[in-house]
């Protein structure tokens, strides 16, 4: 089905935002005016509802959180990026944080089944997208998520 990616952004923000007791700050900026896209909205939400969650829980409650939408219609592609300005991930951890269960050494204390980037992965493998992490100790983490604009699902 086609989406709206900008409304879709907004709408899982203010969503987020009401589920959240204590979410810090989100901050949305859109660089496009087209922002439609074939996608599955349904794997669309378990992707960012993940990402979202990663970067509230993992972050102090007074940062924020800039949550940034690119269409780029030249090469078919939408540009998410999701930058906290948290704990961050240990440079040893970040190639294995995509794994069942693993959970990096600086969280230990702050509770998660480390699952949630599990399904991340699934919902960009399952739209040939693609996810890539930048990240700091406590400095913070970007993850920026490309994913083409006209991709039903595939299997995975
Ligand atoms: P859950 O299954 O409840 O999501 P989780 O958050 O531990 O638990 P993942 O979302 O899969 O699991 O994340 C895996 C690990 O990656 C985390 O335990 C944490 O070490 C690291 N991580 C992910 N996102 C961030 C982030 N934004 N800041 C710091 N560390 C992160
Ligand atoms: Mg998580």
């Amino acid at each position: 089905t086609t989406i709206n990616l900008e409304k879709f952004c907004r709408d899982l923000i203010e969503e987020f935002s009401t589920l959240e007791s204590s979410c810090p700050e989100i901050i949305f900026t859109c660089h496009s005016d087209k922002t439609d896209a074939v996608m599955d909205e349904v794997l669309l939400h378990y992707l960012f509802i993940n990402l979202l969650s990663n970067a509230a829980k993992y972050s102090h409650e007074n940062a924020k959180i800039q949550f940034s939408l690119t269409c780029n219609l030249l090469t078919g592609t939408a540009i998410f990026r999701v930058q906290d300005q948290g704990i961050g991930i240990p440079e040893t951890d970040q190639e294995k944080i995509f794994d069942s269960f693993y959970r990096a050494s600086n969280v230990q204390s702050i509770p998660g089944n480390g699952l949630g980037l599990v399904i991340v992965k699934r919902c960009v493998d399952a739209h040939k997208g693609k996810i890539e992490i930048s990240s700091q100790v406590g400095v913070g983490t970007l993850f920026t998520v490309t994913l083409p604009l006209n991709q039903l699902p595939v299997n995975s």
